[in-house]
């Protein structure tokens, strides 16, 4: 055996070669893996034993992308591009033995080998469009000419993988081997090839064509997904020169289209975020060595809105839970709906029936907090109201055994104040999900006072467990997400009232990138949340709305229309409403631009977002930023609101708020934080 590096070493079995990449976790391509294959190959070319190689890679899979964190610096050892062109234009068989994954420049490189071998557990696929990248390194060439370009197109604008067994049907796999066996089999496929003195398969020589229409026909399908992001136009384009243009002329495209993606700013802010990911699992000051508390059983208060989708997350993941209601009726219709939304996900084959009964075979319910004694978990999910939390939480203290971690899904209370009724505050905390909160992934982590370090990496731990991502929040009211989105709303009801429309701010803000603008969004939620019919004063215009039994989309009318379909559309009533509440205050409307709509909307926030970071509410921008995408749909190519911020400039954000606060006063205070960064010249996250 020869170690030809750190990292690859090659092996010669009569006269086949074997050469293996060592680089855990995942034989990602560093300078030491191209390097390795690069002298790999020159090995094999000068001896003239060997007749055909087989690459593989010890540990848990084949190479599983490119390493990301050479992203941005310059370019070490061998190029990607010239080992790719290397093994494709090697005169002598190359055979990839394929277990795991092969991700990314793994397939790449995969696809420039002339056979592929695989186990049938592996899979394969070109995710970089998650990063708002496409496949550099010949994939967007490659892949449809193996696979066809409707499933090419699929797989690089969605970045999806497939299962060997798939890629073997579609000819991207040509063998699939016993799932033990790979390296053998590998040997055994190469030393057929040389055998049957099977002429070199060049993927590049391949032919592919493509239906006329079928480009247009795919963007029109996905227009909706795409919305906003550069990297799936770019990667269809790139498969359409596949199929359109010589080999050459396509990796021309690629690499064109390619480097205006990395320079871009949509994929720098999607792969800020992709890092993002990863630093909120870091909390800064917890010991080393924390370790997590065993959970075994979840036990959920409240069956209604958030109880039952906290609980599926629980149930999805094989966690037993108890649910507990006041009344037989509450409990009846809560279990009901989680059965139900279950149910439509098997309908849509996205889990079985079998499934369906396994994850509700895990529920208890029960009327009783006594119920929870053995829970290793409680989660609170009741009204919003300290009274009624802080009388459970008291109960929960004389009922759930010790060591058991108490938390309260609450949106806006102190974390604090409720831990202070116990007798074991360092066993309290705050697990805020986000409706539907079977779907949403954000998890933010309350972090109170007292709350102990084994706590919060137990809570962050069944976060990742359950497919959520957990962000850590400091007591504060509305933690990191909701007291910034209170400042947006404040603004939204300002611009209303001051020249603007419900629709002209919706529309601003949906054209910014986010799913719903504010009004939408009140709709949705119902605009009677904390309103009551006695108190109301006719004061506000929600107070009005709901007066008019508007109350969103839930009475088919808000401050939109509705149909049966629930498609808004703007009322005449609200549009007079609006201009009654302008007169009503002695406000003269004005014609108020987009720009300012925008900048009022996000600018309050991002400055919201700069004091969190100075209380020390959260512990770094990009946590705000993972809060604002998982949490509520903030545009992935615009990398979170403090990313965003720092591609405007945060000097140009404390220009605009200083002007808005000449106009409209305290309001616009820049935070201290946000100037001195700017007076720096420096950003949030540079
Ligand atoms: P909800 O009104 O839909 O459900 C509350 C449920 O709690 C009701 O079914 C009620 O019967 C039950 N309940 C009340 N007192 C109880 C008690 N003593 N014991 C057991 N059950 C009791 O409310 P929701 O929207 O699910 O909100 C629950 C909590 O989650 C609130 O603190 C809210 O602020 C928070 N939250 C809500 C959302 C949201 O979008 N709805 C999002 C995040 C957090």
């Amino acid at each position: 055996m020869a170690e030809l590096n750190a990292v690859a070493d090659l092996t010669v079995e009569g006269n086949i070669a074997v050469l293996t990449l060592n680089s855990p976790p995942v034989n990602a391509l560093s300078a030491p893996v191209r390097d390795g294959i690069a002298a790999g190959l020159a090995a094999v070319a000068a001896d003239d034993s060997v007749q055909a190689m087989v690459l593989i890679c010890a540990g848990r899979t084949f190479i599983a992308g490119a390493d990301i964190t050479e992203f941005g610096r310059p370019p070490q050892g061998a190029s990607l591009h010239t080992v790719i062109e290397t093994i494709e234009s090697f005169p002598k068989p190359v055979v990839a033995a394929i277990h795991g994954t092969a991700l990314g420049g793994g397939l790449e490189t995969a696809l420039a080998c002339h056979w592929r071998v695989a186990v049938p557990s592996a899979k394969l696929g070109l995710p970089e469009v998650k990063l708002g990248l496409l496949p550099g390194a010949g994939g967007t060439q490659r892949l449809p000419r193996l696979v066809g370009v409707p499933q090419a197109l699929e797989m690089v604008t969605t970045g999806s993988m497939i299962g060997a067994k798939q890629a073997a049907a579609l000819g991207l796999v040509d063998e699939l081997t016993p799932e033990d066996e790979l390296r053998a089999h590998a040997i055994l496929y190469a030393r057929r090839v040389v055998e049957e003195a099977r002429p070199l398969r060049r993927v590049r020589d391949l032919s592919v064509t493509a239906e006329p229409g079928v480009f247009d026909a795919f963007r029109k399908t996905n227009a909706r997904k795409f919305r906003g992001f550069d990297a799936p136009e770019f990667n269809i384009r790139c498969i359409e020169a596949a199929a359109t243009k010589s080999f050459d002329e396509g990796l021309d495209v690629e690499r064109d289209l390619f480097m205006q993606l990395m320079n871009g700013t949509q994929s720098k802010a999607q792969r800020h975020l992709f890092f993002a990911e990863r630093a909120a699992q870091k909390i800064p000051d917890l010991p080393a060595g924390t370790q997590p508390r065993p959970i075994r059983r979840v036990g959920v208060i409240g069956a209604g809105t958030m109880g039952g989708g906290i609980s599926m997350n629980f149930l999805s993941a094989g966690f037993p839970v108890t649910i507990v209601e006041t009344n037989e009726a509450a409990l009846h219709r809560g279990t009901g709906v989680m059965r139900s939304n279950y149910e439509n996900t098997a309908k849509k084959g996205r889990i079985t029936q079998e499934t369906v009964e396994r994850n509700m075979g895990l529920l208890t319910p029960s009327l009783s907090l006594d119920d929870l004694a053995d829970c290793d978990l409680v989660i609170e999910a009741v009204f919003e109201n300290m009274a009624i939390k802080k009388e459970i939480f008291a109960k929960l203290d004389g009922i759930v055994k010790q060591g058991a971690i108490l938390a309260s899904n609450t949106s806006y209370l102190n974390v604090d104040e409720i831990a202070a009724v116990t007798q074991r505050p360092q066993d309290v905390c705050g697990m805020h999900f986000f409706s539907p909160a079977n779907v949403m992934r954000l998890l933010e982590v309350v972090r109170g006072a007292k709350t102990a370090p084994d706590v919060l990496e137990t809570v962050l731990g069944l976060a990742r467990k359950i497919g959520k991502v957990a962000v850590v929040a400091g007591v504060c009211h509305g933690f990191i997400g909701n007291r910034m989105l209170e400042l947006r709303q404040r603004e939204a009801n300002k611009l209303i009232e001051e020249g603007a429309m419900p629709w002209d701010v919706d529309r601003v803000i949906t054209e910014f990138g986010m799913p719903m603008g504010p009004f939408q969004m009140a709709d949705l939620a119902g605009l009677d949340i904390g309103w009551s019919a006695e108190t109301s004063k006719s004061e506000t215009l929600r107070d009005k709305l709901c007066e008019q039994n508007r109350r969103g989309q839930k009475t088919r009318a808000g401050f939109y229309d509705y149909d049966e379909k629930r498609t808004p559309t703007p009322s005449d009533l609200v549009r007079d409403l609006v201009l009654a509440q302008s007169a009503a205050k002695g406000v003269t409307r004005r014609a108020i631009s987009d720009d300012e709509i925008l900048q009022r909307c996000t600018y309050t926030m991002i400055n919201e977002g700069a004091l969190i970071l100075e209380e020390g509410m959260a512990y770094r921008a990009s946590d705000i930023d993972m809060v604002w995408l998982t949490g509520y749909g903030f545009p992935a190519y615009r990398g979170g609101p403090m990313f965003y911020a720092d591609t405007v400039g945060l000097k140009h954000i404390v220009e605009t708020l200083r002007k808005f606060q000449a106009m409209n006063a305290a309001d616009f205070k820049p935070a201290p934080l946000l100037e001195r960064l700017a007076a720096e010249g420096k950003g949030f996250n540079t």
